[in-house]
Protein backbone atom coordinates (compact mmCIF):
# COMPACT_ATOMS: atom_id res chain seq x y z
CA UNK A 1 0.00 0.00 0.00
CA UNK A 2 0.94 3.48 -0.18
CA UNK A 3 3.38 4.60 2.13
CA UNK A 4 2.88 7.63 2.54
CA UNK A 5 -0.77 7.27 3.04
CA UNK A 6 -0.12 5.05 6.08
CA UNK A 7 2.31 7.41 7.08
CA UNK A 8 -0.32 9.95 7.33
CA UNK A 9 -2.73 7.77 9.22
CA UNK A 10 0.08 6.66 11.56
CA UNK A 11 0.55 10.24 12.53
CA UNK A 12 -3.14 11.09 12.45
CA UNK A 13 -3.10 8.00 15.00
CA UNK A 14 -0.89 8.79 17.57
CA UNK A 15 -2.06 12.61 17.40
CA UNK A 16 -5.29 10.71 18.58
CA UNK A 17 -3.64 8.67 21.41
CA UNK A 18 -2.29 11.45 23.35
CA UNK A 19 -6.50 12.29 24.55
CA UNK A 20 -9.47 10.59 25.02
CA UNK A 21 -11.38 11.20 21.70
CA UNK A 22 -13.27 9.82 19.02
CA UNK A 23 -12.11 9.44 14.71
CA UNK A 24 -15.14 8.51 12.38
CA UNK A 25 -13.61 6.28 9.96
CA UNK A 26 -16.28 6.21 6.68
CA UNK A 27 -15.63 3.68 4.02
CA UNK A 28 -18.44 4.21 1.37
CA UNK A 29 -19.31 2.71 -1.77
CA UNK A 30 -19.95 4.88 -4.31
CA UNK A 31 -20.24 2.62 -7.55
CA UNK A 32 -23.78 2.02 -9.07
CA UNK A 33 -26.35 0.67 -7.98
CA UNK A 34 -25.44 1.81 -4.52
CA UNK A 35 -27.66 4.29 -2.87
CA UNK A 36 -24.60 5.57 -1.18
CA UNK A 37 -26.50 8.53 0.45
CA UNK A 38 -29.15 6.14 1.49
CA UNK A 39 -26.37 4.24 2.93
CA UNK A 40 -24.77 6.73 4.89
CA UNK A 41 -27.72 7.31 6.51
CA UNK A 42 -28.37 3.96 7.87
CA UNK A 43 -24.99 3.53 9.04
CA UNK A 44 -24.87 6.46 11.17
CA UNK A 45 -28.84 5.68 12.44
CA UNK A 46 -26.74 2.49 13.69
CA UNK A 47 -24.37 4.15 15.29
CA UNK A 48 -26.57 6.66 17.05
CA UNK A 49 -28.52 3.42 18.47
CA UNK A 50 -24.80 1.80 19.94
CA UNK A 51 -23.68 5.31 21.07
CA UNK A 52 -26.67 5.06 23.02
CA UNK A 53 -26.85 1.96 24.37
CA UNK A 54 -23.12 2.04 25.31
CA UNK A 55 -24.45 5.18 27.46
CA UNK A 56 -21.68 6.87 26.15
CA UNK A 57 -20.92 10.32 27.70
CA UNK A 58 -22.49 13.51 26.47
CA UNK A 59 -19.39 14.94 25.27
CA UNK A 60 -18.63 12.08 23.00
CA UNK A 61 -22.05 12.16 21.99
CA UNK A 62 -22.13 15.74 20.84
CA UNK A 63 -18.94 15.28 19.03
CA UNK A 64 -20.21 12.58 17.40
CA UNK A 65 -23.54 14.41 16.49
CA UNK A 66 -21.40 17.08 14.83
CA UNK A 67 -19.40 14.82 12.63
CA UNK A 68 -22.45 12.93 11.41
CA UNK A 69 -23.80 16.09 10.02
CA UNK A 70 -20.36 17.01 8.56
CA UNK A 71 -20.29 13.73 6.84
CA UNK A 72 -24.09 13.83 5.68
CA UNK A 73 -23.17 17.89 4.25
CA UNK A 74 -19.74 16.29 2.28
CA UNK A 75 -20.90 12.58 1.25
CA UNK A 76 -24.63 14.83 -0.49
CA UNK A 77 -21.61 16.62 -2.95
CA UNK A 78 -20.60 13.28 -3.79
CA UNK A 79 -21.11 12.00 -7.48
CA UNK A 80 -22.43 8.29 -8.52
CA UNK A 81 -19.11 6.59 -9.55
CA UNK A 82 -19.79 4.09 -12.92
CA UNK A 83 -16.75 1.39 -11.32
CA UNK A 84 -15.67 0.56 -8.19
CA UNK A 85 -15.06 3.86 -6.35
CA UNK A 86 -14.51 4.42 -2.37
CA UNK A 87 -15.11 7.34 -0.21
CA UNK A 88 -12.77 7.15 2.90
CA UNK A 89 -12.78 9.46 5.36
CA UNK A 90 -11.35 10.03 8.56
CA UNK A 91 -12.37 12.75 10.32
CA UNK A 92 -12.44 13.94 14.54
CA UNK A 93 -12.94 17.57 16.41
CA UNK A 94 -10.31 18.88 14.45
CA UNK A 95 -9.06 17.37 11.69
CA UNK A 96 -10.19 15.65 8.25
CA UNK A 97 -8.77 13.49 5.97
CA UNK A 98 -10.72 12.29 2.71
CA UNK A 99 -9.82 10.07 0.17
CA UNK A 100 -11.15 8.50 -3.35
CA UNK A 101 -9.59 5.20 -3.86
CA UNK A 102 -10.26 2.81 -7.12
CA UNK A 103 -11.15 -0.28 -5.29
CA UNK A 104 -14.80 -2.34 -3.79
CA UNK A 105 -15.34 -3.07 0.09
CA UNK A 106 -18.51 -2.96 2.18
CA UNK A 107 -19.64 0.86 3.33
CA UNK A 108 -18.71 1.16 7.16
CA UNK A 109 -18.96 3.57 9.72
CA UNK A 110 -16.81 3.04 12.49
CA UNK A 111 -16.29 5.12 16.05
CA UNK A 112 -13.10 3.94 17.60
CA UNK A 113 -10.10 6.49 19.07
CA UNK A 114 -7.56 5.73 16.18
CA UNK A 115 -8.39 5.59 12.53
CA UNK A 116 -9.92 2.00 11.51
CA UNK A 117 -7.79 0.66 8.35
CA UNK A 118 -8.78 -2.79 8.04
CA UNK A 119 -10.76 -2.54 4.92
CA UNK A 120 -8.33 -0.76 2.86
CA UNK A 121 -6.11 -4.38 3.49
CA UNK A 122 -9.10 -5.91 2.47
CA UNK A 123 -9.30 -4.25 -0.85
CA UNK A 124 -5.14 -4.53 -1.03
CA UNK A 125 -5.04 -7.09 -3.90
CA UNK A 126 -7.62 -4.39 -6.04
CA UNK A 127 -4.52 -2.47 -6.33
CA UNK A 128 -2.68 -4.62 -8.34
CA UNK A 129 -2.54 -4.19 -12.58
CA UNK A 130 -3.14 -6.70 -14.45
CA UNK A 131 -1.75 -6.62 -18.06
CA UNK A 132 -3.62 -8.45 -20.94
CA UNK A 133 -2.35 -9.07 -24.13
CA UNK A 134 -4.99 -10.27 -26.61
CA UNK A 135 -3.35 -11.49 -30.36
CA UNK A 136 -3.54 -13.24 -33.13
CA UNK A 137 -1.14 -13.54 -36.05
CA UNK A 138 -2.05 -10.37 -37.19
CA UNK A 139 -2.94 -7.59 -34.42
CA UNK A 140 -2.33 -8.04 -30.93
CA UNK A 141 -4.53 -5.68 -27.84
CA UNK A 142 -3.29 -4.67 -24.80
CA UNK A 143 -5.43 -3.72 -21.73
CA UNK A 144 -4.33 -3.00 -18.48
CA UNK A 145 -6.67 -3.42 -16.14
CA UNK A 146 -6.97 -1.77 -12.37
CA UNK A 147 -9.08 -1.00 -9.63
CA UNK A 148 -11.42 -2.38 -11.38
CA UNK A 149 -11.65 -0.85 -14.64
CA UNK A 150 -9.68 -0.99 -17.81
CA UNK A 151 -7.18 2.07 -17.11
CA UNK A 152 -4.88 1.64 -20.71
CA UNK A 153 -5.39 -0.12 -24.09
CA UNK A 154 -3.05 0.09 -27.02
CA UNK A 155 -3.64 -1.67 -30.22
CA UNK A 156 -0.35 -3.33 -31.75
CA UNK A 157 -0.52 -4.46 -35.65
CA UNK A 158 1.61 -6.88 -37.02
CA UNK A 159 2.63 -4.87 -40.07
CA UNK A 160 4.23 -2.17 -37.65
CA UNK A 161 6.43 -4.53 -36.83
CA UNK A 162 8.48 -4.80 -39.83
CA UNK A 163 12.35 -5.66 -39.89
CA UNK A 164 13.06 -2.72 -37.99
CA UNK A 165 11.89 -4.29 -34.54
CA UNK A 166 14.92 -6.63 -34.69
CA UNK A 167 16.71 -4.04 -32.79
CA UNK A 168 14.86 -3.35 -30.21
CA UNK A 169 15.09 -7.19 -28.77
CA UNK A 170 18.60 -7.27 -29.50
CA UNK A 171 19.03 -3.85 -28.16
CA UNK A 172 17.54 -4.88 -24.86
CA UNK A 173 19.50 -7.96 -25.03
CA UNK A 174 22.64 -6.41 -24.23
CA UNK A 175 21.17 -3.95 -21.52
CA UNK A 176 18.94 -6.02 -19.74
CA UNK A 177 18.46 -9.55 -19.02
CA UNK A 178 15.84 -10.38 -21.17
CA UNK A 179 15.51 -14.08 -22.80
CA UNK A 180 17.66 -15.42 -25.46
CA UNK A 181 16.85 -14.83 -28.85
CA UNK A 182 18.55 -17.89 -29.95
CA UNK A 183 16.65 -19.80 -27.98
CA UNK A 184 13.39 -18.49 -29.64
CA UNK A 185 14.53 -19.08 -32.76
CA UNK A 186 15.76 -22.52 -32.18
CA UNK A 187 12.38 -23.61 -31.04
CA UNK A 188 10.37 -22.51 -33.58
CA UNK A 189 13.14 -21.90 -36.15
CA UNK A 190 13.05 -26.12 -37.37
CA UNK A 191 9.25 -26.15 -37.78
CA UNK A 192 9.20 -23.99 -40.82
CA UNK A 193 9.50 -25.06 -44.76
CA UNK A 194 13.18 -23.65 -46.06
CA UNK A 195 11.26 -21.94 -48.46
CA UNK A 196 12.25 -17.82 -48.72
CA UNK A 197 9.08 -16.74 -48.62
CA UNK A 198 8.07 -18.89 -45.49
CA UNK A 199 11.16 -17.91 -44.29
CA UNK A 200 10.21 -14.43 -44.64
CA UNK A 201 6.42 -14.56 -42.93
CA UNK A 202 8.03 -16.68 -39.87
CA UNK A 203 9.84 -13.66 -39.54
CA UNK A 204 7.85 -11.31 -39.52
CA UNK A 205 6.26 -13.69 -36.62
CA UNK A 206 8.75 -13.45 -34.72
CA UNK A 207 8.55 -9.88 -35.27
CA UNK A 208 5.49 -8.98 -34.22
CA UNK A 209 5.67 -11.36 -30.57
CA UNK A 210 9.09 -9.99 -30.05
CA UNK A 211 7.57 -6.77 -30.26
CA UNK A 212 4.44 -7.34 -28.22
CA UNK A 213 6.64 -9.47 -25.47
CA UNK A 214 8.47 -5.88 -25.39
CA UNK A 215 5.42 -4.24 -24.75
CA UNK A 216 4.61 -6.34 -22.01
CA UNK A 217 8.40 -5.71 -20.75
CA UNK A 218 7.88 -1.94 -20.80
CA UNK A 219 4.70 -2.42 -18.96
CA UNK A 220 6.00 -3.80 -15.78
CA UNK A 221 7.10 -1.34 -13.33
CA UNK A 222 6.57 -2.61 -9.80
CA UNK A 223 7.57 -6.80 -9.22
CA UNK A 224 4.63 -6.91 -6.73
CA UNK A 225 1.82 -5.10 -8.35
CA UNK A 226 1.98 -6.08 -12.02
CA UNK A 227 0.58 -9.09 -13.32
CA UNK A 228 0.31 -10.55 -16.88
CA UNK A 229 -2.68 -12.03 -18.43
CA UNK A 230 -2.26 -13.86 -22.29
CA UNK A 231 -5.22 -14.34 -24.21
CA UNK A 232 -5.37 -16.21 -27.89
CA UNK A 233 -7.71 -17.32 -31.12
CA UNK A 234 -10.27 -19.54 -29.86
CA UNK A 235 -9.35 -23.18 -31.35
CA UNK A 236 -5.51 -22.15 -31.61
CA UNK A 237 -5.42 -20.87 -28.11
CA UNK A 238 -2.61 -23.27 -26.84
CA UNK A 239 -0.63 -22.27 -30.19
CA UNK A 240 -0.23 -18.91 -29.82
CA UNK A 241 -0.28 -18.40 -25.83
CA UNK A 242 2.49 -20.88 -26.10
CA UNK A 243 4.49 -19.39 -28.95
CA UNK A 244 3.96 -16.04 -26.79
CA UNK A 245 5.38 -17.31 -24.12
CA UNK A 246 8.64 -18.59 -25.57
CA UNK A 247 9.12 -14.93 -26.29
CA UNK A 248 8.08 -13.64 -22.65
CA UNK A 249 11.13 -11.60 -20.76
CA UNK A 250 11.83 -13.99 -17.59
CA UNK A 251 9.89 -11.34 -15.14
CA UNK A 252 7.22 -11.13 -17.23
CA UNK A 253 6.82 -14.86 -17.51
CA UNK A 254 7.24 -15.28 -13.88
CA UNK A 255 4.34 -13.31 -13.33
CA UNK A 256 1.83 -14.45 -15.99
CA UNK A 257 -1.25 -15.61 -13.87
CA UNK A 258 -2.87 -17.59 -16.53
CA UNK A 259 -4.24 -17.59 -20.14
CA UNK A 260 -7.85 -17.40 -21.80
CA UNK A 261 -9.25 -17.80 -25.86
CA UNK A 262 -9.88 -14.49 -26.81
CA UNK A 263 -9.65 -12.37 -30.02
CA UNK A 264 -8.48 -8.68 -30.37
CA UNK A 265 -12.18 -8.31 -32.03
CA UNK A 266 -13.62 -9.30 -29.36
CA UNK A 267 -14.87 -6.07 -26.82
CA UNK A 268 -13.20 -4.79 -24.30
CA UNK A 269 -16.18 -5.69 -21.70
CA UNK A 270 -16.10 -9.12 -23.08
CA UNK A 271 -11.90 -9.38 -22.64
CA UNK A 272 -12.70 -7.66 -18.95
CA UNK A 273 -15.31 -10.31 -18.65
CA UNK A 274 -12.44 -13.11 -18.97
CA UNK A 275 -10.06 -11.41 -17.65
CA UNK A 276 -11.84 -11.26 -14.10
CA UNK A 277 -12.27 -14.78 -14.34
CA UNK A 278 -8.77 -15.97 -14.60
CA UNK A 279 -7.76 -12.95 -11.68
CA UNK A 280 -10.88 -14.44 -9.49
CA UNK A 281 -8.95 -17.93 -9.73
CA UNK A 282 -5.69 -16.68 -9.18
CA UNK A 283 -6.65 -15.15 -6.33
CA UNK A 284 -8.35 -18.15 -5.07
CA UNK A 285 -5.48 -20.24 -5.52
CA UNK A 286 -2.86 -17.64 -4.26
CA UNK A 287 -5.00 -17.55 -0.71
CA UNK A 288 -5.26 -21.34 -0.68
CA UNK A 289 -1.38 -21.87 -1.08
CA UNK A 290 -0.74 -19.48 1.39
CA UNK A 291 -3.11 -20.53 3.86
CA UNK A 292 -1.57 -24.03 3.33
CA UNK A 293 2.00 -22.63 4.10
CA UNK A 294 0.78 -20.95 7.04
CA UNK A 295 -0.68 -24.12 8.52
CA UNK A 296 1.74 -26.11 8.10
CA UNK A 297 4.71 -23.88 9.88
CA UNK A 298 1.94 -23.32 12.51
CA UNK A 299 1.90 -27.52 13.17
CA UNK A 300 5.48 -28.05 12.59
CA UNK A 301 6.92 -27.77 16.57
CA UNK A 302 9.80 -25.57 14.91
CA UNK A 303 7.93 -23.99 12.49
CA UNK A 304 7.72 -20.47 11.69
CA UNK A 305 3.94 -19.89 12.14
CA UNK A 306 1.07 -19.35 14.75
CA UNK A 307 -2.53 -19.49 14.71
CA UNK A 308 -5.03 -17.89 17.14
CA UNK A 309 -5.27 -14.69 19.23
CA UNK A 310 -3.19 -15.55 22.29
CA UNK A 311 -0.03 -17.18 20.42
CA UNK A 312 -0.61 -14.17 17.94
CA UNK A 313 -0.72 -11.60 21.05
CA UNK A 314 1.97 -13.22 22.00
CA UNK A 315 4.37 -13.07 19.03
CA UNK A 316 3.14 -9.69 18.35
CA UNK A 317 4.52 -8.66 21.32
CA UNK A 318 7.51 -9.74 20.81
CA UNK A 319 7.70 -8.52 17.66
CA UNK A 320 8.26 -11.46 15.72
CA UNK A 321 5.77 -11.16 12.93
CA UNK A 322 6.45 -11.24 9.66
CA UNK A 323 3.28 -11.07 8.20
CA UNK A 324 -0.07 -10.95 10.10
CA UNK A 325 -2.81 -12.66 9.10
CA UNK A 326 -6.50 -11.67 9.33
CA UNK A 327 -9.94 -13.58 8.29
CA UNK A 328 -11.32 -11.02 6.82
CA UNK A 329 -14.67 -11.11 8.07
CA UNK A 330 -14.37 -11.35 11.80
CA UNK A 331 -14.70 -8.94 14.78
CA UNK A 332 -13.91 -9.59 17.80
CA UNK A 333 -13.43 -7.84 21.06
CA UNK A 334 -10.39 -7.69 23.52
CA UNK A 335 -8.45 -5.64 25.89
CA UNK A 336 -6.08 -2.87 25.29
CA UNK A 337 -4.18 -0.96 28.14
CA UNK A 338 -4.67 2.85 27.61
CA UNK A 339 -1.15 3.94 28.37
CA UNK A 340 0.97 1.48 26.48
CA UNK A 341 -1.73 -0.20 24.30
CA UNK A 342 -0.90 -3.63 25.85
CA UNK A 343 -3.09 -6.30 23.68
CA UNK A 344 -4.45 -8.82 25.28
CA UNK A 345 -7.28 -11.36 24.50
CA UNK A 346 -8.53 -11.52 28.21
CA UNK A 347 -9.36 -9.19 31.06
CA UNK A 348 -6.06 -9.12 33.34
CA UNK A 349 -3.95 -5.64 34.31
CA UNK A 350 -1.58 -5.11 32.00
CA UNK A 351 1.54 -6.56 32.87
CA UNK A 352 3.73 -3.49 31.90
CA UNK A 353 2.35 -1.12 33.98
CA UNK A 354 -0.64 -2.16 36.16
CA UNK A 355 -3.05 -0.52 34.65
CA UNK A 356 -6.46 -1.67 34.27
CA UNK A 357 -6.99 -2.44 30.58
CA UNK A 358 -9.57 -1.36 28.68
CA UNK A 359 -12.29 -3.09 26.52
CA UNK A 360 -12.15 -2.70 22.74
CA UNK A 361 -14.81 -3.67 20.41
CA UNK A 362 -11.95 -4.03 17.59
CA UNK A 363 -8.91 -5.91 18.44
CA UNK A 364 -7.83 -7.36 15.51
CA UNK A 365 -8.02 -3.82 14.10
CA UNK A 366 -5.84 -2.49 16.92
CA UNK A 367 -3.54 -5.97 16.32
CA UNK A 368 -3.19 -4.73 12.32
CA UNK A 369 -1.82 -1.37 14.08
CA UNK A 370 0.62 -3.07 16.05
CA UNK A 371 2.05 -5.03 12.93
CA UNK A 372 2.07 -1.98 10.72
CA UNK A 373 3.67 -0.15 13.36
CA UNK A 374 6.39 -3.11 13.39
CA UNK A 375 6.84 -3.08 9.33
CA UNK A 376 5.08 -6.12 9.60
CA UNK A 377 3.17 -6.98 6.29
CA UNK A 378 -0.69 -7.38 6.87
CA UNK A 379 -2.73 -10.42 4.81
CA UNK A 380 -6.42 -10.47 4.92
CA UNK A 381 -7.99 -13.63 4.40
CA UNK A 382 -10.76 -13.55 2.10
CA UNK A 383 -12.27 -16.85 4.13
CA UNK A 384 -12.05 -20.37 2.85
CA UNK A 385 -14.58 -22.03 5.41
CA UNK A 386 -13.03 -25.71 4.82
CA UNK A 387 -10.15 -24.57 5.18
CA UNK A 388 -8.79 -25.35 9.25
CA UNK A 389 -8.12 -21.21 9.05
CA UNK A 390 -11.58 -20.51 9.33
CA UNK A 391 -11.12 -21.95 13.21
CA UNK A 392 -9.62 -19.03 13.67
CA UNK A 393 -9.50 -15.45 13.02
CA UNK A 394 -6.20 -14.54 12.81
CA UNK A 395 -2.35 -15.76 12.87
CA UNK A 396 1.34 -15.26 11.68
CA UNK A 397 4.36 -16.20 9.87
CA UNK A 398 7.17 -15.36 12.07
CA UNK A 399 10.59 -13.43 11.12
CA UNK A 400 12.55 -15.42 14.06
CA UNK A 401 11.56 -17.99 17.09
CA UNK A 402 12.39 -17.05 19.93
CA UNK A 403 14.01 -20.18 22.11
CA UNK A 404 11.57 -20.02 25.14
CA UNK A 405 8.49 -19.04 22.43
CA UNK A 406 7.23 -22.25 22.43
CA UNK A 407 5.50 -23.97 25.72
ZN1 LIG B 1 -0.01 -0.71 30.43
Amino acid sequence: MNKNFITELKELRNEQRKEEVLVLSLFLDLSYPNDFRHELNSLIHRKKKQLKELDASKKRKKMAENLFGKLEKRVEQLNRAKEKKLFVCFCGSDFWKEYHLPISVPSKLIIEPVPYIRPLYMGLEQFKRYHLVVSDQKQAKLLTYYGGEVQEKENLSASDAGDQVSLSYDDKESGGPLKSQGKATQRYGGSWPDSKVQHRINDHRHHFLKMIALKLFDKLQDKEMDRFVLAGPRGGEGKSVSRMKGHLHSYVEERTIGSFEGEPEMPDSDLVEELRKVIKDYEKTEERKFLKHLLGEARRSDGMGVLGMEETLRVLRNAQVKTLVVKGGSERSGWICPEDYYLSATRTSCPECGSELKETKDILGHMIWEAVDQRSEVRMIKTDPEDEFSKYDVGALLRFRLQSSRR
